[in-house]
């Protein structure tokens, strides 16, 4: 079981209105070193509401997406937690403990609105950068100058985000397509190489990539425990663009031959 998060698509703006006034700078400021002793600081404040007989094993984390995971053995619990719960109230600690062994949907709920307060301890730790080979120049669509000219068009060249031609699979015939994705946590936008043919035009091509640039502006929406990643705000900006209609009648119509391969 896992409550996860997804950091990395708010604008800059909203996740500022969104911190808290006192946030726990001892999260920030822990060393590693001091990891186990917040370890066992957090494991102690826990174990007085488990169940008699059952044991704790308690890991800190610094996650970028799992927040909470538990695995629930007949002899105890496994939980590895993210280090945003250093310090954390006793009402967390609490919600924590019913998550654990229960479970418990209102206890996740609170533990999902912590974890949505607590997003810039997240967005603080160092990303790795990933060796990611991009090729943005196909034989017939340039992506490179397809998400430059939107860029510039339609999100004031602000959007942060790289894009490239998806792998090159195994043909076989297809019941569905994913023609493009956005991957959230390397900013990434893959196309897949089926658009990259002389009789799909240009304009298809560029309103997938408009589709994946929409998802590097606007945040996911948590719904619970649900993700929306098409929101209202989404669906609307995504209608604005002028050839969608044009867009959506060449898929409806060109749908086929594209799963044909
Ligand atoms: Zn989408």
């Amino acid at each position: 079981m896992c409550i996860g998060t997804a950091p990395g698509a708010a604008p800059t703006a909203s996740r500022r209105a969104l911190r808290p006034e006192a946030a726990p700078r001892q999260a920030r400021l822990s060393a590693p070193a001091d990891l186990g002793a917040h370890e066992r600081a957090i494991g102690a404040a826990l174990r007085v509401y488990l169940p008699p007989g059952k044991a704790l094993e308690l890991r800190l984390t610094n996650n970028h997406y799992s927040m909470i995971s538990v695995r629930r053995k007949p002899d105890g619990y496994r939980l590895r937690l993210h280090r945003m719960f250093i310090g954390a109230e006793p009402r967390i600690v609490r919600a924590l403990s019913r998550y654990v062994v229960h479970n418990d949907r209102r206890a996740s709920q609170v533990l999902g609105a912590y974890i949505d307060g607590h997003q810039h301890i997240i967005k603080k730790q160092p990303r790795k950068p990933r060796q990611i080979n991009l090729r943005t120049a196909g034989v017939c669509h340039d992506l490179r100058e397809i998400f430059d000219r939107l860029n510039v068009e339609r999100f004031d060249s602000t959007l942060d985000a790289r894009i490239t031609w998806g792998p090159v699979a195994a043909h076989r015939a297809r019941r569905s397509i994913k023609m493009g994705s956005f991957a959230v946590e390397d900013r990434i936008i893959r196309i897949h190489p089926v658009l990259d043919q002389p009789d799909v035009p240009a304009f298809f091509v560029a309103w997938i990539v408009f589709h994946e640039m929409l998802h590097g502006k606007h945040d996911i929406v948590r719904k619970g425990r649900r993700r929306i990643f098409h929101g209202p705000a989404f669906v609307d900006e995504e209608r604005t663009y002028p050839d969608h209609e044009r867009a959506t009648a060449w898929e409806r119509a060109n749908l086929d031959r594209l799963l044909g391969g």
